[in-house]
Parts: structure tokens; sequence; C-alpha cells
């Protein structure tokens, strides 16, 4: 708690000298909006993680990267060109904003089901069949050591494949485009399944919304 404190105490003193020496102070990125209410992905996801999750965690994300690029030559890119190029903090921070971005609006309350058209074909390609590419999918997240993401991503060639990134990384830096993300970090299920990483990643196939993946698979959604 006396952590917090002063971390908000820095936080408040840091936010007040940047108003007072900057002409201007323009906070380029901003917390996404939530496309549902709080409790309305229960029970897959608690109200309490999604408001730790998208107001402190996400939050926190954001406020770092408004502040590393002012002054940078990254100011004026778009968040997949800075996590594309950039290392260290910047790069951190920025991942997570992305990687958060994508992950709060492919869910649905009214999501689950299985995916149809070209993303039905394309993952029944890659994988045999949707339960398959399930499978996999979790197995990938669940191998996955420490903090980090699992995503299903679309290649140069329309290909699918599936990778796992470490901490805030995301598959734009591999060239490739994020279609589906679950968050393997602790904070993302640790109230709500504790340990059981598997159960929690078997579960969010129950509001995953496959219209906006097929979005993004199509180009029409970034
Ligand atoms: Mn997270």
């Amino acid at each position: 708690m006396l952590t917090l404190c002063l971390s908000l105490l820095l936080l408040t003193t840091d936010s007040s000298n940047q108003l007072t020496n900057k002409k201007e102070e323009v906070m380029k990125f901003e917390l996404i909006q939530l496309p549902y209410a709080p409790d309305a992905l229960e029970p897959t996801i608690g109200k309490e993680t999604i408001e730790f999750h998208h107001g402190k965690h996400l939050q926190t994300y954001v406020n770092n990267l408004n502040k590393l690029i002012q002054g940078t030559p990254f100011e004026n890119k778009t968040l997949k060109e800075i996590v594309a190029q950039a290392d260290g903090a910047l790069f951190n921070n920025a991942g997570q904003t992305l990687n958060h971005n994508m992950y709060f609006t492919q869910f649905s309350p009214y999501g689950g089901g299985r995916p149809t058209g070209a993303l039905a074909e394309a993952i029944n390609k890659g994988w045999g069949s949707f339960e398959n590419f399930q499978k996999e999918f979790v197995k990938a997240g669940t191998e996955l050591f420490g903090s980090g993401w699992v995503w299903l991503s679309k290649d140069k060639h329309g290909e699918l494949v599936i990778t796992k990134e470490i901490n805030g990384s995301n598959p734009v830096v591999h060239g490739l485009s994020p279609l589906l993300g679950f968050d393997v970090w602790e904070h993302a299920y640790y109230l709500d399944y504790q340990n059981r990483r598997p159960d929690h990643l078997n579960a969010l196939w129950k509001i995953v919304d496959w219209d906006i993946v097929s979005q993004r698979f199509n180009g029409s959604k970034k």
C-alpha cells in the first residue's frame, strides 16, 4: 500500500510538473471505451477483473506510453508502427496498449459459437478443424512460461499462425497481422481462476466475438 501511495504521489507530481512546464500536452493515446458493461462478461471474466484490468492496468500502459513518446520521433506514429520499431519501456507500454485495445474489443456477452466464412475456411486449412485449432491455441497459452500472450495472426500470404508472445510483445514485430489474443498475464485471470490458467483460456471461447475477428481477418477492422 505504501508503494501504491508513493506511486500515486509521484504520478500526481509528475502530471502537474508536465502541465506547468509544457506549453501544451497532447495525450495522443486514450484509454479505449469498453463495448460492454464491466459485469457483462460474467462468469467468464468477473466485474472486478475487468475493472482492474481495463481501468488500472491498461490505463497505466496508456499513461506511460503517452509520457514516453513525448519529444521523440514516435510522437506522430501509429500504435502498430511504435510497437514494430521501438524497444525498452516504450516497446513494452506500446505493446501492452495495442494488445489490450485488441483484447477488450474482441469479446462480447453475445459472443461464442464458431467462426464462419473465409476465417472458418482458413482455420480449417491450418488445423483441420475449429476444435483442433482451439486445442492448439489453449496449449500454446498454457505452455507459455511466465507472462505473455497467445495470438492467432494472419501472415503476408493470408495463412493463419499461432504465436506465443512474451510480456508485452505483439505479432506485429514478426510482420504478422494479429486477429485474436488471449492474455496469459496472471492479472487477466487470477481473481476469477487463481492458478487455473487452462480453465480460464478454455472459458474465453464463450465470449469471443467472431464477427470482430473476421473483420480483422478481412482487413476491414484494424
Ligand atoms: Mn493484461
